[in-house]
């Protein structure tokens, strides 16, 4: 199993403590602004759908233990529930609420045919065996029944989940269907593996997104990726891949943090030797040689150019906000900045590249996977980056102009464009019955 980066390093600190709160205000702030219907804000504060399951699985020493998973579907106005399934100690009923709204607006912001939800199971995937792993993904596919569903709420990976993860519950889904539909549901999940309808490039369409919209960035400012400083929290597939594409283009990483340990190098830290070193060690940076190893607490404060969050909801906060000298942040992870770290940040002048617009290409590759899966197609790599850099180059000039032109900070921007575009759906289609 993938352990993606699992920030568990500050004791008794709940990592989706106030990630509700925090999207909530995200939302109000952006619905007030544009003068939002109070009907529609009365709809979109409030999740559709809470699915909670407690299932029992046998472990390898023949006792069982019962679990909980989670599936929030929040909104469907634009078309079926689509988000990712996390594996992690902090998965619970607010973080799933919280992270399936996220999804809303970033599926409308991409202009996608999709509406937000999100789950997960509460448990730490390091206790468990990869046959135990496969057990609880299956039974949890199963319990989860027909409120999953190609056309109706399509999971993806995420944090703790990869495409083993999908293989695994595509092929339960596909299983206990009747027999003449087996064949055509394959797409009931994204992030599958490519020899089972899995896309080209969906592994690293998350952070080459982050890479282009870093990149889109600072085109607008007249600069490029050379020699410019970064540092990633988090070396999973999403810092992973955007550290490498953002290392071939001249950007050289000088810190990286994980759950194991904090590197610095001002020299640079070379990406792929890294990752060399991580899959032969448990996942983990912790003990690379040509790193020095530092105090965790003076990771976000480092002397660098560009900040890539990539792990968990809530690094930056209020305490660590007003140390932070990088000049611009690229959101990889979900709500990795709280809203008062942002006040100060904006104050600083701290450009923000919020989640929902810098780690979309995720989710947009995920439509063409599901694309592809209906339609029997079967793409290439450069098919999949080249529509990808399209996709978010529309999305990214979006954001951007509106945040110029209403001199708003580009969360706020990329809020009231996912917002109108729900509003339009509601106003079209009217209010059943
Ligand atoms: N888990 C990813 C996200 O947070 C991808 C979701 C998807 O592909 O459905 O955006």
């Amino acid at each position: 199993m993938n352990t993606t980066f699992i920030n568990d390093k500050k004791p008794g600190v709940k990592v989706s403590q106030g990630m509700m709160e925090n999207v909530l205000e995200q939302f109000t702030d952006a619905a007030q602004y544009i003068n939002l219907h109070l009907d529609i804000q009365k709809i979109l504060k409030i999740t559709n759908n809470e699915i909670v399951i407690h299932f029992p699985v046998k472990m390898d020493d023949g006792t069982v233990e019962v679990f909980t998973g989670y599936r929030v579907q929040h909104n469907n106005a634009l078309g079926p529930y689509k988000g990712g399934l996390r594996y992690h100690p902090t998965v619970d009923i607010d973080a799933a609420r919280a992270l399936a709204m996220w999804m809303t607006w970033k599926t409308s912001l991409a202009g996608l045919p999709f509406g937000g939800g999100k789950g997960g199971i509460q448990l730490d995937p390091s206790n468990y065996s990869i046959t135990e792993l496969e057990r609880i993904t299956r039974r949890f596919t199963y319990a989860l029944g027909d409120n999953i569903g190609p056309d109706h709420d399509i999971p993806a990976p995420d944090v703790n989940t990869n495409s083993q993860t999908m293989a695994w519950m595509a092929d339960t889904f596909m299983s206990t269907r009747l027999p003449a539909k087996r064949s055509v549901n394959q797409h009931v999940v994204t992030g599958k593996p490519d020899g089972i309808g899995g896309l080209e490039g969906r592994d690293r369409a998350t952070g080459y997104g982050v890479f282009l919209s870093i990149k889109k960035y600072l085109k607008k400012q007249n600069q490029s990726l050379l020699n410019k400083t970064f540092i990633v929290q988090g070396f999973g597939n999403v810092g992973y891949w955007a550290a490498n594409f953002l290392e071939k283009e001249g950007a050289v990483l000088v810190g990286v943090q994980d759950a194991s340990a904090t590197l610095y190098n001002s020299q640079g830290i070379d990406v792929s030797s890294l990752n060399d070193y991580v899959n032969i060690n448990d996942k983990r940076i912790g003990g690379f040689p040509r790193a020095e190893m530092i105090d965790d607490a003076h990771f976000f404060q480092l002397d660098c150019d560009i900040i890539i969050p990539a792990a968990l909801g809530n690094q930056i906060t209020e305490e660590n906000a007003s140390n932070i000298q990088a000049k611009l942040i690229a959101e990889g992870a979900n709500g990795p900045i709280n809203n008062n770290a942002e006040k100060i940040l904006l104050k600083n002048n701290v450009t923000i590249i919020p989640d929902i617009l810098c780690n979309s290409g995720g989710v947009i590759a995920s439509y063409f996977e599901w694309l592809q899966n209906k339609n029997g197609e079967i793409w290439q790599l450069e098919d999949t980056l080249k529509k990808l850099d399209l996709k978010l180059e529309e999305s990214f000039n979006s954001v951007f102009h509106y945040a110029q032109k209403e001199g708003i900070d580009m969360r706020k921007a990329a809020y009231c464009i996912a917002i109108k575009r729900i509003e339009k759906a509601y106003i079209q289609r009217g209010l059943f019955p």
